[in-house]
């Protein structure tokens, strides 16, 4: 690692090496040759984000269409593996901007697209209040710089997908990463692209039967709307055949490009502001926007989901003064945890998918199931030094997510990789030294993706390092030890739980309420059959005032039962309110 200079890399040889990467890892193809064999990185950002014709006033035919897509998409070399990895994890960093520039901020991330890996240069104080630099290593499969332009993240993450589909696959795309650090840059252009993909394929003779529809919904808390109709609440629901619909979503069928960039810009300005606190931005919720490829007798044959996630460090709102941030912050937490596992599980080919740990996931359902089934998760991370502890955290859920790929000797403490680095053995040999607490870390981590961070912030300074060849290299190994972190961590771990339960109930009681409305609607129907009934001359007063009673019974019955569970639901979060006090300040979590 030592003998990689990174920032000797002019862009032209950045680009050089793209290209080479490129060939590298995939079929041969062709170089642009308008370029000079070189490829143009941002040739494409324009095509994504074009003047587009507005939605309807082009009424051309699919064939038309498909000679425009072709044109798109023809652009981009498209020789991808017959069978594309189950999993694959790519980072992206964002370039650094002006502002942190202005505020003489550093940029601490180097990454090498050759080999395919990140290195997060931490600085650090010793004891005696002198600087020193901690370096972290990750590999991905892929590891993008600043350079690199939105059309070559689609090659290397949706791009190799796109035939998969039309073999019943179930491909979907996740943007993970901290507020800011380009998950949305990401992800917009990606559908518009596919589009362009998949349209093409659609011109075919052989797929003349099969169409594209798009749907666009949020997750936002325990709640989903539909974000390409007026934000309508939508119910999932799970059918007979344990299929998981999100019931009433609007689905558009689509049939040019244009049409599928002005259903992002719809679903943009419907995105979530959330009703509390100063949060006007779409941090604190999940998107995803569908692709649904059907026959005409709606059959469906594949399908392609694209989530830009909620911020990461939203999970830690659980210790936010305002109860509505903490049950948010709660939801996103158990989401981001949920959806790892079930990526795991995926990898593993595990027979369990632990799908019902959150709304996102259950609704992500079926992406995670089958032989077809495949993921692309994009780490995107900031570049800045203000960023280091939410860059270190993203890329250790990164890692985690596709840890079992490796040979469990390869593994590496804390999330750092190997790479040929004789820094990483030494890290190895400290792990396995008796105090155990690296091990203790990563058992942490298991629990959650934002308990390391949680850690980090009631961790007493962290001891001198240890003297280690070619700078350091290890994640999160600084001793945890202590009752007081034992206790706080067990209190954590309860107030997850309860959070939880929170979360489970709140649905509960408003299905319970949603019902008890109808069944009083129908008991009130009933009332007033039983009034005509007294009404009529000769009527029996017995039978009148015998049903009356089981009807008012019956009403009474519901009420008392709902009043528990508003009870129930009340005392929990009663009890969560003092917990949250008792977990100490708020910002002492918060990051
Ligand atoms: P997030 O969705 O993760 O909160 P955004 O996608 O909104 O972050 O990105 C934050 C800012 O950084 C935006 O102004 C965006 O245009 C810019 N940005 C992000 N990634 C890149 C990139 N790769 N190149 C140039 N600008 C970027
Ligand atoms: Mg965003």
């Amino acid at each position: 690692m030592a003998d990689i200079d990174f920032n000797a890399l002019a862009p032209e040889e950045k680009q050089q090496l793209l290209a080479l990467m490129r060939m590298k890892k995939k079929a041969p193809r062709d170089l642009d040759v308008q370029n000079g064999g070189l490829l143009d990185l941002d040739a494409h950002d324009g095509d994504l984000l074009g003047n587009l014709s507005p939605m309807g006033q082009q009424q051309q035919g699919r064939q038309q269409q498909a000679v425009a897509a072709q044109q798109a998409a023809a652009a981009a070399p498209q020789e991808y593996p017959e069978d594309p990895e189950k999993i694959r994890v790519v980072v992206r960093k964002r370039p650094i901007n002006k502002k942190e520039r202005e505020k003489g901020e550093d940029d601490i991330v180097d990454v090498n697209m050759e080999r395919s890996f990140v290195v997060v240069n931490e600085t650090k104080l010793k004891v005696d209040l002198t600087k020193y630099l901690e370096k972290h290593q990750f590999n991905f499969d892929e590891s993008l710089d600043e350079s690199v332009s939105n059309e070559d993240v689609y090659q290397v993450t949706i791009g190799p997908l796109i035939h998969t589909l039309f073999k019943n696959g179930k491909a979907s795309c996740f943007a993970y990463g901290q507020t800011g650090s380009g998950k949305t840059y990401t992800m917009q252009p990606l559908p518009i692209r596919a589009a362009a993909d998949i349209l093409n394929f659609l011109a075919k003779p052989q797929f003349r039967d099969i169409f594209l529809h798009v749907s666009c919904f949020e997750i936002y808390g325990n709640k989903t709307f539909d974000l390409l109709n007026s934000r309508k609440r939508l119910n999932i629901l799970e059918d007979g055949k344990r299929q998981v619909c999100v019931v009433g979503l609007k689905e558009y069928n689509v049939e040019e490009v244009g049409i599928v960039k002005q259903l992002i810009e719809s679903a943009n300005q419907q995105r979530s502001v959330g009703t509390t606190a100063a949060n006007s931005d779409s941090s604190r919720s999940h998107s995803i926007m569908q692709f649904a490829l059907k026959t005409g007798s709606d059959k469906l044959v594949g399908k392609l989901s694209f989530i830009d996630l909620a911020g990461s460090e939203r999970g830690a709102d659980t210790s936010d003064n305002n109860r509505q941030t903490r049950l948010e912050g709660a939801e996103i937490n158990k989401s981001l945890l949920a959806l790892k596992e079930c990526i795991r599980a995926l990898d593993s080919d595990a027979r369990h998918v632990p799908f019902r740990g959150s709304k996102l996931t259950a609704v992500l359902r079926d992406s995670f199931l089958g032989d077809q089934a495949r993921t692309v998760m994009i780490a995107n991370i900031s570049p800045t030094n203000v960023s280091v502890e939410h860059t270190l955290n993203t890329l250790r859920y990164a890692d985690r997510v596709k840890e079992l790929r490796k040979d469990k000797a390869e593994r590496a403490p804390g999330g750092v990789t190997p790479g040929n680095n004789p820094a990483y053995h030494a890290a190895v040999e400290r792990a396995h030294q008796p105090d155990g607490a690296m091990a203790g870390a990563a058992g942490a981590r298991d629990r959650s993706p934002l308990r390391d961070v949680k850690m980090n912030r009631v961790r007493p300074p962290t001891p001198p390092p240890i003297e280690q060849p070619q700078g350091i290299n290890k994640v999160n190994a600084a001793p945890i030890s202590g009752d007081l972190e034992y206790d706080d961590d067990e209190e954590m771990s309860r107030h997850e739980d309860l959070m939880d339960t929170i979360l489970e109930e709140e649905e509960q009681l408003i299905t319970a309420h949603r019902m008890q409305i109808e069944e009083t609607m129908d008991v009130v129907r009933r009332e007033m059959a039983l009034l005509t009934e007294v009404d009529q001359p000769g009527s029996m007063i017995d039978k009148y005032v015998e049903k009356l009673e089981m009807i008012l019974n019956q009403k009474m019955e519901k009420i008392v039962d709902l009043k528990g569970k508003l009870g129930r639901f009340k005392d929990h979060l009663k009890e969560e309110e003092l917990m949250s006090k008792t977990l100490g300040p708020a910002g002492a979590r918060k990051w």
